[in-house]
C-alpha cells in the first residue's frame, strides 16, 4: 500500500515550522492514543502513521531529505520500522513533564522507567577564608546503596524473579478515567511491584538481608566548593544521594552552604567590611596600623587629618566571584574613638586644647559628602 505524504498526514503545509509540526502531531496523537482507543485496529494504524510522519518531520535532515526524495528518500534512513516503544519515547519531548497527559502516554507501552532514589541533603558549614578562596572539603554522609549480592534488587543472586501477580508482570493497574478529553484509559503503577512487573520469588541472603536490596553506608566524599558561594546555595553532585529500594539509579546529594560568622569581619557580596577605631589623636597625627584580612595581617596608613567615616580600600581583598572573574576588596572603615571617661589630667589637657584654633569643626567643602561616602560604601 503506498504511504500517504507525511504533510498530508499530520495535516500541515510543506513550510509549516517547526512548532506548527509537534502542534500538529500532539494533537494527533492524543486522537489516537491506543489508551483511548482500546482494541482499535484502524486507530493504531493512524496513531503510528503519524508518529511515523513526526518522526521525519521534525528533524531538519530527515526533513530535507523527504522534501527531495519523498518516501524512497527514507528507505532505510528513518520511518517504517518504528515500534509502540519508540513511539512513546518521543512523548516526553512532545508533552514534556508536568502536561496534564503525563499519567496516559507512556503507560500504553509497558515501557518501565529506571527508578531514581531519594536526594540527600546536608549543611556545609564554610568560614570566610574557604568561602573566599574555594575549598575541598571532606564529608561524612550516610547513603543507601545497592546490595553487592543481589544489585540492589532483593532477589537471591539478583536473578530470582517471578512474574507479579497483581499486574501479570506489566508493572501497570489500569482503569478508565473521566478527562477533559472524554473517557481515557488510565495506567498507575503497580503498588506490588512499583511498576517493575516483577516480585521477588527467594530473598536475597547477602548484605541487605532480602529486604529491598539496600545497604546503608557510611561515606566520606570530597566536595569542591568553588570560592565565592553564598549562605543558602545549594552544590549537587549527581549520583552520590540514595539507591532506590529494588534497583535503580542513586539519586543526588545536595549540599546547602551556611557561612560561618567571622569574629571581625563582614562579608557583602564580593566585599569585605572591617570597622577599624581610632583615637582623634591618631587621627590627627596619623600613624600606620594593621588590620586582619581574609588572608592575614595588612598594614594601611591613616593620614594626618583623618576625618570619621572614610573609607579605605584594600583592593583586590575580598572575595573571589563565583564565576571565576574579578575580586573584591576590603574596605575599611574609620571610626574615631571618642574617651568615655577621663582622668583629672587628662581632662585638663583637653581643656586646654578646647579653645585652641584648630580644634573646633570645620568641615570643608571638598570634604566628601555622605551621600557619596554611601555611594563608595556600596561600591
Ligand atoms: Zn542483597
Ligand atoms: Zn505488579
Amino acid at each position: 500500500m503506498a504511504k500517504r505524504d507525511y504533510y498530508e498526514v499530520l495535516g500541515v503545509s510543506k513550510n509549516s515550522s517547526e512548532e506548527e509540526i509537534k502542534k500538529a502531531y500532539r494533537k494527533l496523537a492524543i486522537k489516537y492514543h491506543p489508551d483511548k482507543n482500546p482494541g482499535n485496529k484502524e486507530a493504531e494504524e493512524k496513531f503510528k502513521e503519524a508518529a511515523e510522519a513526526y518522526e521525519v518531520l521534525s528533524n531538519a535532515d530527515k526533513r530535507a531529505r523527504y522534501d527531495r526524495f519523498g518516501h524512497q528518500g527514507m528507505d532505510g534512513f528513518s520511518g517504517g520500522g518504528m515500534n509502540m516503544e519508540d513511539i512513546f519515547s518521543q512523548f516526553s519531548d512532545i508533552f514534556g513533564g508536568g502536561s496534564p497527559f503525563g499519567d496516559f502516554f507512556g503507560g500504553g507501552s509497558g515501557r518501565q522507567q529506571v527508578k531514581r532514589g531519594t536526594n540527600l541533603r546536608i549543611k556545609l558549614k564554610l568560614n570566610l577564608e574557604e568561602v573566599a578562596e574555594g575549598v575541598e572539603k571532606k564529608i561524612k554522609v550516610k547513603r543507601y546503596v545497592a546490595c553487592d549480592s543481589c544489585k540492589g534488587t532483593g532477589a537471591k543472586n539478583g536473578t530470582s524473579f517471578k512474574n507479579c501477580a497483581t499486574c501479570n508482570g506489566t508493572g501497570q493497574i489500569r482503569r478508565v478515567v473521566n478527562t477533559m478529553l472524554g473517557q481515557m484509559m488510565s495506567a498507575t503503577t503497580c503498588p506490588t511491584c512499583n511498576g517493575a512487573g516483577r516480585t521477588v520469588s527467594e530473598r536475597c541472603d547477602g548484605a541487605c538481608g532480602g529486604k529491598d536490596g539496600l545497604v546503608l553506608q557510611e561515606e566520606v566524599i570530597s566536595v569542591k566548593v568553588p570560592a565565592g558561594v553564598e549562605e543558602g546555595m545549594q552544590l549537587s553532585m549527581a549520583g552520590k544521594g540514595n539507591f532506590p529500594p529494588g534497583g535503580g539509579v542513586a539519586g543526588d546529594l545536595l549540599i546547602m552552604i551556611e557561612e560561618e560568622e567571622h569574629p571581625t569581619l563582614k562579608r557583602e557580596g564580593k566585599n569585605i567590611h572591617y570597622e577599624q577605631y581610632i583615637s582623634f589623636i591618631d587621627a590627627a597625627l596619623g600613624t600606620t596600623l594593621e588590620v586582619p584580612t581574609i588572608g592575614g595581617r595588612a598594614r594601611i596608613n591613616i593620614e594626618p587629618g583623618t576625618q570619621s567615616g572614610k573609607i579605605l580600600r584594600l583592593k583586590n581583598k575580598g572575595i573571589k566571584e563565583l564565576n571565576g572573574y574579578g575580586i573584591g576588596d576590603q574596605l575599611i572603615h574609620i571610626n574615631i574613638w571618642t574617651p568615655k571617661q577621663l582622668t583629672k589630667e587628662e581632662r585638663a589637657l583637653l581643656e586646654k586644647l578646647k579653645n585652641s584654633e584648630n580644634f573646633s569643626p570645620k568641615p570643608e567643602k571638598s570634604e566628601k559628602s555622605f551621600m557619596e561616602r554611601m555611594k563608595e560604601y556600596f561600591s
